[in-house]
C-alpha cells in the first residue's frame, strides 16, 4: 500500500482542486491519501467524492498553524471528523486571523516596499480559498518583483522582511486537542524544516506528546534523505509513531511529485499500523 498523508489543494495554497489532486494521486499509484489543507476542511467533501469514483482511500485531514515558543509550527491531523464543532470553530478563528493578516501583508508591502495591489493579487490567486503567503509569493513572482517563490519569501515574506506579519495561531494544546477531540491523530509536520536547535525540537516533541500528540513526519517531501534516519531515531526515542507525506502543493513545483516517497525506515512504527482501511477511508 502506498500512503501519502500530507497534501494541499486549492482550498488552501495548492494549485489542484481537491478532485484533481485525488485523480492525480490515483494515477501516481497512491492507495491512501490524506488531504491536509492549511487551517481548513473545505476541500474534503469534494475529495471524498472523487476518491469514491476512482477507488482511493481518502483520509480527512488538516494542517493546523500553531504558535509555539515564538515560532510557527505545523500540526497535521488525520482521520478527523470534519463536522466536529470545536475543530470547526478553532479553524474558523484561524481563518479569520488569516483574513486580517492578508490585508496587513498587503498594507505593509505597499508602505514598506512600495508594491501596490498585493492584497487583491493574492486574493485572485487564492480563488476564493483561504489566503496564504504562498498566494502573495505567486503575485510577487508574476509582477516580476521576485525570481521565484523561494526568492519572494526570502525578500518579502519571511520574518524580518517587509511583508512579514507575526502569526497569532493556535496553541499546541489547542491544535492537538481539536484533532484528538475530532477522533483524529495529531502529527508534527516536517520537523526538520523548523529553524530550531535539537534541544528545542526535543522540547516540542515532549510537549506535543503530553498534549496527546501521536506521531511525527519522518518522510516528508521537504526533508532531505540524509535526515530520514535521524528523524526515525528521534521518533523512536520520543516514542512517537511515524508518518509520511509529500507536502504536495501542485505540479508547478517539479521537486515534489505524488507517489515518489521512499518507504519509512524499518525501525519506524507507521501511524497507519492499526488502521482498518474503512476507517482510513473515512467513509
Ligand atoms: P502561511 O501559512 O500563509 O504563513 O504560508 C506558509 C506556506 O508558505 C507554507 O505552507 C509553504 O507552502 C509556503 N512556503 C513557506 N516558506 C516557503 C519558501 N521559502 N519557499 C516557497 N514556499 C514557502
Ligand atoms: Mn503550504
Ligand atoms: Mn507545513
Ligand atoms: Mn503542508
Amino acid at each position: 500500500m502506498r500512503y501519502d498523508l500530507h497534501t494541499h489543494s486549492t482550498a488552501s495554497d495548492g494549485t489542484l482542486t481537491p478532485g484533481g489532486l485525488v485523480e492525480r494521486a490515483r494515477a501516481q499509484g497512491i492507495d491512501v491519501l490524506a488531504l491536509t489543507d492549511h487551517d481548513t476542511l473545505a476541500g474534503i467533501p469534494e475529495a471524498r467524492l472523487a476518491a469514491r469514483r476512482c477507488g482511493l482511500a481518502l483520509v480527512p485531514g488538516v494542517e493546523i498553524s500553531v504558535t509555539w515558543g515564538g515560532m510557527t509550527v505545523h500540526i497535521v491531523g488525520v482521520n478527523v471528523d470534519i463536522a466536529h464543532p470545536p475543530l470547526l470553530e478553532g479553524l474558523t478563528r484561524l481563518c479569520e486571523f488569516r483574513g486580517w493578516r492578508a490585508g496587513e501583508i498587503g498594507r505593509r508591502l505597499e508602505h514598506k516596499a512600495g508594491i501596490a495591489g498585493a492584497w487583491a493579487g493574492a486574493c485572485h490567486h487564492a480563488r476564493g480559498g483561504l489566503v496564504s503567503r504562498t498566494h502573495f509569493a505567486r503575485f510577487l513572482v508574476e509582477q516580476g518583483q521576485a525570481r521565484d517563490m523561494q526568492d519572494a519569501f526570502v525578500r518579502f515574506l519571511k520574518r524580518g522582511k517587509p511583508g512579514y506579519v507575526a502569526g497569532q495561531w493556535a496553541s499546541l494544546e489547542e491544535a492537538v486537542g481539536w484533532i484528538s477531540g475530532a477522533g483524529g491523530q495529531a502529527i508534527v509536520a516536517h520537523p526538520a524544516r523548523y529553524d530550531m536547535t535539537a534541544t528545542k525540537l526535543r522540547m516540542l516533541l515532549g510537549e506535543f506528546k503530553e498534549c496527546g500528540g501521536e506521531a511525527m513526519e519522518v518522510i516528508s517531501g521537504s526533508h532531505a534523505s540524509h535526515e530520514y534516519p535521524v528523524l526515525a531515531a528521534q521518533a523512536e526515542k520520543s516514542r512517537l509513531l511515524s508518518s509520511a507525506g509529500s507536502d504536495y502543493h501542485g505540479p508547478e513545483n517539479p521537486w515534489i511529485d505524488l507517489g515518489r516517497l521512499p518507504p519509512l525506515p524499518k525501525a519506524c512504527v507507521p501511524i497507519w499500523h492499526d488502521w482498518e482501511l474503512p476507517r482510513a477511508a473515512g467513509q
